[in-house]
């Protein structure tokens, strides 16, 4: 029995997920679609709801506001996708943004999910910077830095590493050095389809990689996934 989890993807989340996966976590990236995300239609779908470093350009001027009370109002979601990137225009504007979402996911207690390209020294300084007032939780989307990044971030913050299949050696060395209790598998996809195909694949590369069976390796990252879900889920 496979418990294939999908920790990042852009999928509305109004179909249902499909039953090859156990669990899947929808990411919103700006404020016109967040009202779509608040409303997840099954048990095993989650969303975030947040401004992506490349649609800073878009926002309102009461987006903060906007974004704290939708987030009160609905105690299931989470806040993504945030983060920096470099090869996106004014990492002034980009910080700033980042860092209230940040601060905004710290005093609601919500995980926080990022994005970030070429731009992990400044991620640090801002993390160290925030000290307290960080997220319970981080999952680093499609982590492509240096792997001693991970060693640096993992318990201090409470990072989760969340990958795609690895398509170079540099890529098979991160997910070797993320901790196991600390992986986690993704699509990054738009469509169902797409993400049941992705999430095959990667959970394949890292139990191949790691020396599991695809069912051991499925079901550790299914637990991973669950952790970050348990400050979102309804208590039942
Ligand atoms: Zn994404």
């Amino acid at each position: 029995m496979m418990n294939y989890t999908d920790a990042h993807c852009h999928i509305i989340p109004n179909t249902p997920c499909p039953d090859t996966l156990a669990g899947r976590i929808c990411d919103a990236t700006n404020q016109s679609e967040w009202e779509k995300f608040c409303n997840a239609i099954d048990d095993k779908t989650f969303a975030c709801i947040g401004i992506h470093p490349w649609q800073i350009e878009t926002i309102t001027a009461n987006w903060a506001n906007e974004l704290y009370d939708t987030l009160a109002k609905n105690p299931c979601l989470m806040v993504g996708e945030i983060g920096m990137d470099k090869y996106h225009a004014d990492m002034d504007a980009q910080a700033e943004i980042f860092i209230t979402q940040l601060k905004i996911a710290s005093e609601l207690n919500r995980p926080a999910h990022i994005h970030c390209v070429g731009a992990w020294d400044k991620l640090l300084h801002i993390f160290k910077e925030l000290s307290k007032s960080m997220p319970p939780l981080i999952v680093a989307h499609a982590f492509n830095d240096d792997p001693c990044v991970i060693s640096q971030i993992a318990d201090k913050y409470n990072v989760y590493f969340s990958y795609s299949a690895p398509q170079d050696a540099k890529a098979e060395s991160r997910i070797l050095q993320t901790p196991p209790a600390r992986l986690l598998t993704e699509s990054d996809a738009y469509d169902s389809d797409t993400a049941i195909q992705k999430i095959e694949d990667v959970t394949n590369s890292i139990a191949t990689l790691t020396d599991q069976n695809t069912a051991e390796c499925s079901e550790q990252i299914y637990q991973n996934f669950q952790k970050v879900i348990s400050y979102v889920r309804p208590i039942d």
